[in-house]
This record gives structure tokens, C-alpha cells and sequence, in this order.
């Protein structure tokens, strides 16, 4: 998978180079390239942003540098996405679909964002997806792309040590995942459920189903609301 990230701070994204996501630099499975806006500017001030047409406060991102950006570094194959708080809303199910793609080209607006114009045209050649990170508002793009990455490189084959840590986490099977538990078996005066320790596989698959359900109904009811919601009944013995 090929990433190129348009930003005015390019040294914000280098936390993209730590861990996993260098390792899956390092060996290949994806190419990352973050590219300065500002190598787009013909100004001597390399301004990237101008007062908004009809007032207001703050500065918008001018077409004419976005422009020749996108036209260099997004070919008409890519998928054009721009984290913006009026975007969709970016879901485990967006990342499911971007991994399969071979190339995400990131806009990182900043000031009140970039001039719809850009978007407008980007998308009489290229597929264009407006994505929010949430319901709040960032400064700039940057932290919402690297997210959105994150959540997508670590779906592809070989980025994650085991596979099956991603096919078990929250949001896979339409739920939240349930509490987690490791060594020592008492700590505190807390102890480990003994079911975790039972041995007992399709007891525990069913235990922690249980526990998923609860927290989903706890805390994200709305999830179980979903046409697409699991059953509340226990899954398939594991195999
Ligand atoms: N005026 C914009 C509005 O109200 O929709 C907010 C602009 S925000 C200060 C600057 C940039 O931060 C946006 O262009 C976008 O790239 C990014 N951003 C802010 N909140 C975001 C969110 N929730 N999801 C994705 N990107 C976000």
C-alpha cells in the first residue's frame, strides 16, 4: 500500500517511522512519502491561505497551491481522503475498506481548511472521501490522518506479529471488546476470573462474549442498534 500525506508540517507525521508502522516501512508493505504544501507555493512568502470570501474569522487554504499538489502527487487511481469534522464518520469499517486499497493520498488541512474547490475538482478525476475523526474539532489534519492510518496499515497481512489480534479486537465482530487480564493472578487483592484460567476454550469464547455484550450495552448501546448488529446469543465454539 502506497501513503502520501500533503501537509504544512511535515514533521508532524513522524511518529508514522515508530514501531509497527516502521516496521511495515522497513520490510515493504507500505510506502509512506509526506509531502511539504508549502513546495507548492510561488509566492516569496510560500503562503499556503487567504482571508474567506464573505467574511469571517480565520483563513482558508488556497485551490491554486492545493492544486498543483494534488495534481502531482495523487494520480487518477488514488483515493483522495481529507479528515475534516464535517466528513463521514471514520469507522473500523472505513479501515476495512481503505486496506484493501493501494493508495490513500491525505489533504492535512489547517486554519478553517481548504477551499472546496479543491475537492470539487480533485473529484471530476479522482474518488474523494471527506472522513471525520469524531465529533470534536482538531486543529489541523495531521492527527486524524495518522490515526486513520494507523487503524488501516495495522489490518494488512504481515503488519501485526499475529493476525488474529486484529479479528478479535473491538468493532470486528459489531462489539466492544471485553476486559483483559494477564499475570500475576492476584494483584491488589483483584484476582483474574477463574473462567480465563479453566482451560475450558468454548467456555471462555462464550465468557468473553458475555463480557463484550455487557460493556457494548453499557457504554456504546447505539452499536447494538445497527441492522447489522451480532446476536446476543453466544458465538460458535472456537476451534
Ligand atoms: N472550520 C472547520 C469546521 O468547522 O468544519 C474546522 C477546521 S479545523 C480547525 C482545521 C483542520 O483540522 C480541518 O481542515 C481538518 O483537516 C482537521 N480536523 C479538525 N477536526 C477534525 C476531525 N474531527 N476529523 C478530521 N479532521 C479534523
Amino acid at each position: 500500500m502506497r501513503l502520501d500525506i500533503v501537509t504544512i508540517f511535515p514533521e508532524y507525521l513522524v511518529p508514522l517511522r515508530v514501531a509497527l508502522l516502521g516496521k511495515a516501512i522497513e520490510n515493504g508493505r507500505i510506502s509512506v512519502d509526506v509531502h511539504d504544501l508549502r513546495d507548492w507555493t510561488r509566492d516569496v512568502h510560500r503562503s499556503v491561505d487567504d482571508s474567506p470570501y464573505g467574511g469571517g474569522p480565520g483563513m482558508v487554504m488556497r485551490p491554486d497551491v492545493w492544486g498543483p499538489c494534488l495534481d502531482d502527487v495523487c494520480p487518477d487511481e488514488a483515493t483522495l481522503v481529507v479528515p475534516s469534522p464535517a466528513g463521514v464518520p471514520f469507522t473500523q469499517a472505513t479501515a476495512q475498506r481503505w486496506s484493501r486499497l493501494d493508495h490513500l493520498v491525505f489533504a492535512c488541512g489547517r486554519y478553517e481548511g481548504i477551499d472546496q474547490r479543491v475537492f470539487d475538482d480533485a473529484a471530476r478525476r479522482v474518488r474523494v472521501e471527506e472522513v471525520s475523526l469524531g465529533d470534536f474539532v482538531l486543529i489541523g489534519g495531521e492527527v486524524a490522518a495518522m490515526a486513520m492510518i494507523e487503524a488501516t496499515v495495522r489490518l494488512l497481512d504481515g503488519v501485526l506479529g499475529n493476525p488474529r489480534s486484529h479479528q478479535e479486537d473491538s468493532f470486528s465482530d459489531g462489539l466492544l471488546e471485553g476486559p483483559s487480564y494477564t499475570r500475576p493472578i492476584t494483584w491488589r487483592d483483584l484476582s483474574v476470573p477463574d473462567v480465563l484460567r479453566s482451560g475450558d476454550h468454548a467456555k471462555i469464547a462464550r465468557w468473553r462474549h458475555e463480557q463484550g455484550l455487557e460493556r457494548t450495552r453499557e457504554r456504546r448501546p447505539d452499536l447494538l442498534d445497527r441492522p447489522d448488529a451480532p446476536a446476543s446469543s453466544a458465538p460458535a465454539d472456537p476451534d
